[in-house]
């Protein structure tokens, strides 16, 4: 259907649907703070009257936002509702009424906030990169996450990912920083090109990230960038850290808003800042990835654990805007099924861009009780 003979209410919201997905992850996904074998995810679908749907995806990690599943459901159907009825292109002014209706169920939000953006560049039959700029649609390189695991743990995952092509590994330390280096200096044994990002999840003291760098430092390990090292309101160390350091410093969970932004800006806590949609609404990812660069740092964009959806949507970030340098981009590998169709493609650690409107995805409706529908 094209535009100029569309009807005046042909981009009116008809319906709201969503649904929680398990997805079990490859492996026990470890970080400082917790542990995961399952993605435990809701899929929102929006439909337009014009025949258009727009999809979306929820993935809350209580660890960082403080949303769980229940919550994030709950959320939901409560957002959904002022939603039906209204034109598409109102998406600017939806999405900011979410956020001050549900300021701290950012991940609800953003699932809501990706179907409607990805409904709305269906129906302007653009895809989702164009919208923010479309600054350079080339194939990207992601960095692969290996969760905090026994050696011989890292080892297999390593070698795994060294031999489908990966050359920047994200490790995940914090609990431990001699069983850390250990498991830095295994992998740098086996690969010596492999560059590492260090990521602490706040698990650090000020002198534990100091010794974890010396560590590395003294077996010779490339370690390019250390992530929220230590906990999320101690800027004063991600500073002093950087400074002693001369190693970047991106701050995760310190920043999860643009106030947040700004204040790690003016402490001098960060070198990059890492964007996630999950943490703030799209959006307001988009502000703070504009601010971040005005600002003179560098851009970092990663997820919780989520399907190509939520990560389609902030692959159209880096697509559309210039200044993304860290690609951590990798859940959807991490997981055991895809429950998408279309949409990028992963080919080793290369994401190759869509050229289809929207997110250029669909995703099957399950025909079971699990499935919430609103609608006019
Ligand atoms: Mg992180």
């Amino acid at each position: 259907m094209h535009l100029n003979t569309a009807g005046a209410n042909d981009d009116i919201i008809e319906g709201v649907t969503f649904w929680p997905i398990d997805i079990p992850m490859t492996d026990p996904f470890v970080v400082a703070t917790g542990a995961r074998v399952l993605a435990e995810n809701v899929i929102v679908r929006i439909a337009l009257h014009n025949g258009v749907y727009g999809y979306g995806e929820a993935a809350p990690f209580p660890e960082v936002g403080g949303e769980d599943r229940r919550s994030c459901l709950d959320s939901l159907a409560k957002l959904a509702q002022p939603l039906i009825g209204r034109s598409i292109q109102d998406f600017r002014t939806m999405a900011s009424l979410m956020t001050s209706s549900a300021p701290l169920q950012p991940a609800a939000r953003c699932g809501l906030e990706t179907a409607l953006l990805d409904a709305y560049c269906r129906t302007m039959e653009q895809p989702m990169w164009r919208l923010w700029g479309e600054a350079d649609v080339r194939p990207r390189e992601t960095d692969i996450t290996i969760p905090i695991s026994t050696l011989e743990e890292t080892r297999i995952l390593s070698n795994r990912w060294y031999h489908k092509g990966f050359r920047l590994f994200k490790m995940k330390v914090g609990k431990d920083v001699d069983a850390d280096v250990r498991r830095l200096e295994a992998v740098h044994r086996a690969f010596p090109e492999v560059a590492f990002i260090g990521d602490g999840n706040q698990g650090f003291s000020r002198a534990e990230c100091l010794s974890f760098v010396n560590g590395v430092t003294r077996f010779g390990g490339m370690l390019v960038l250390l992530e929220q090292p230590v906990a999320r309101d101690d800027l004063d160390s991600m500073a002093a850290i950087r400074r002693i350091t001369g190693i970047p410093v991106a701050a995760d969970e310190s920043v999860r808003s643009l106030d947040d932004a700004r204040i790690v800006v003016e402490q001098r806590a960060a070198d990059y800042i890492n964007i996630k949609i999950m943490k703030t609404g799209v959006l307001e990812a988009v502000e703070i990835a504009a601010f971040t660069l005005k600002a003179g740092l560098k851009l970092m964009i990663g997820g919780m654990i989520e399907s190509r959806i939520a990560m389609g949507c902030s692959f159209s970030l880096v697509l559309g805007m210039k200044g993304f340098e860290v690609l951590d981009l990798d859940t959807p590998l991490l997981l055991s099924t895809d429950p998408v169709h279309g949409g990028y493609r992963y080919d080793g650690p290369t994401l190759h861009p869509w050229t289809e409107p929207g997110l250029g995805i669909s995703v099957a409706v399950p025909e079971d009780g699990s499935v919430t529908n609103i609608k006019i």
